[in-house]
């Protein structure tokens, strides 16, 4: 790519959370495949980031590049008002049959945000038409990261999700401690106390709680026990407080079960999904919920769900989402995932005892280690790309979650330039 690109893209082209006026370096990638991605200037690097959850098989797959082929001849897309297609009852017939029972009615959507505001809307339209209109407001955990529209951002941890500057702007929503009892260690009864306690006084305001099951994302990759999630939906019951789940980022095998509330064992009474239900190919997601909630919004006043995005139902989305589902399923991803969770186990253990670290901590394909203080990610970055791996840091945070297909041999080198970093970069004694 010549400079001249590179220059337009720094003066005009906004990237995921950055600055406008002094942006942190981009790479021109040409071209991926496997889990390799080409640089423009033939630089090869072993992705690590599966880009941000979503690519479980790899880059450029021939089944989903087929997949996607053979849709396009059919139809791009087609509104999904007054019409439907073949790809999206397939796929609806998988996800209503591989989630948690009891989730039979799906939401078709453009993104994980907006699936998140499809899950809020329907838990507001639901309390809305039984007359409990009161029940307005939203329960979550602290650490919790759900997006970036107005309403997701309303959830997400108020510090991280920068509050401060949208105060009067967002829903006042309501936040109890991040869960501290860890995932794999003994359950202690007084880690949902204050969750408990939120919703004995506040339930007559409450419409849902809200979290991501066992695994928080990009609030602080944060890994918890799945003990927590049931005495939730036992207090939920109890309350007469929805449940949702967001299952965006743990969805589809990353986390060693196919979804998060697997774990658990428990339903939600509305689940989220996005990032790799398409493999990584196309921006899609789904919103889930009971018959109950679907009857009683159908019910209400005004009898319909107040919701269609024009992409709704995308027939393209939904093709390569039911190829993407089926090689998940025809696969031997539960192994695949255990074999990198005992490979990141063994070969991150060694980062526990850096100068600088604060944890390591490993759950299905997710690798993390914790430093003590944020890192320069501009200097990781290059330091990573200069030796042939694509891993971007975040805060404190270094981490892994490569596509399901990687080679011990390459995990293995995504691993060692993590250690050789995260000792390169320790802040001088
Ligand atoms: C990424 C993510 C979202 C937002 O999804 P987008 O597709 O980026 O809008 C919501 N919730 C969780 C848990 C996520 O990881």
């Amino acid at each position: 790519m010549d400079k001249q690109a590179l220059d337009f893209d720094r003066a005009h082209i906004w990237h995921p959370y950055t600055s406008m006026t002094s942006p942190l370096p981009v790479y021109p990638v040409r071209s991926a495949k496997g889990v390799e991605i080409r640089l423009a200037d033939g630089r090869v690097l072993i992705d690590g980031m599966s880009s941000w959850w979503a690519v479980i098989h790899g880059y450029n797959h021939p089944v989903l590049n087929q997949a996607l082929q053979q849709q396009s001849e059919k139809m791009a897309h087609i509104m999904f008002g007054g019409l439907t297609h073949e790809p999206a009852i397939a796929l609806s017939k998988k996800l209503v049959s591989l989630t948690p029972e009891r989730l039979e009615k799906i939401f078709l959507c453009d993104s994980g945000s907006v699936s998140v505001e499809v899950a809020i809307k329907m838990a507001l339209q639901y309390q809305h038409a039984r007359g409990r209109a009161q029940k307005h407001r939203l329960l979550t955990v602290r650490g919790g990261y759900h997006g970036d529209t107005f309403g997701a951002m309303s959830v997400c941890d108020p510090v991280t999700g920068m509050h401060s500057i949208f105060t009067g702007l967002l829903a006042g929503q309501l936040f109890a401690p991040r869960p501290e009892c860890l995932f794999g260690a003994s359950w202690q009864p007084e880690d949902i106390a204050v969750m408990a306690d939120l919703l004995a006084r506040h339930h007559p305001e409450l419409a849902a709680v809200i979290l991501e099951p066992v695994v928080q994302g990009a609030g602080g990759m944060w890994f918890y026990h799945p003990e927590y999630l049931r005495e939730l939906r036992t207090l939920c019951d109890r309350f007469d407080v929805l449940l949702i789940f967001d299952e965006i980022a743990t969805g589809f095998g990353r986390t060693g079960k196919l979804f998060g509330a697997d774990h658990a064992g428990v339903t939600p009474d509305i689940m989220c999904l996005g990032k790799a239900l398409t493999g990584g190919y196309l921006s899609l997601a789904a919103t889930l919920t009971t018959d109950e909630v679907a009857a009683t919004i159908s019910a209400g006043d005004p009898g319909v769900f107040m919701h269609g995005p024009t992409f709704m139902g995308n027939p393209l989305a939904c093709a390569v989402a039911s190829a993407s589902i089926d090689l998940l399923l025809a696969g031997n991803w539960q192994e695949k995932v255990s074999q990198i969770e005992e490979q990141m186990a063994r070969e991150l253990a060694p980062a526990r005892s850096l100068e600088g670290v604060k944890d390591v901590r490993v759950l299905g394909a997710i690798g993390v280690v914790e430093m003590e203080k944020p890192v320069d990610m501009a200097q990781m970055q290059r330091f990573f790309v200069d030796r042939g791996v694509w891993i971007r840091p975040f805060g404190r945070l270094v981490y892994l979650m490569p596509p399901y297909i990687i080679s011990q041999r390459q995990l293995a080198r995504l691993t060692s330039v993590l250690l050789e970093a995260v000792e390169t970069f320790n802040p001088e004694p």
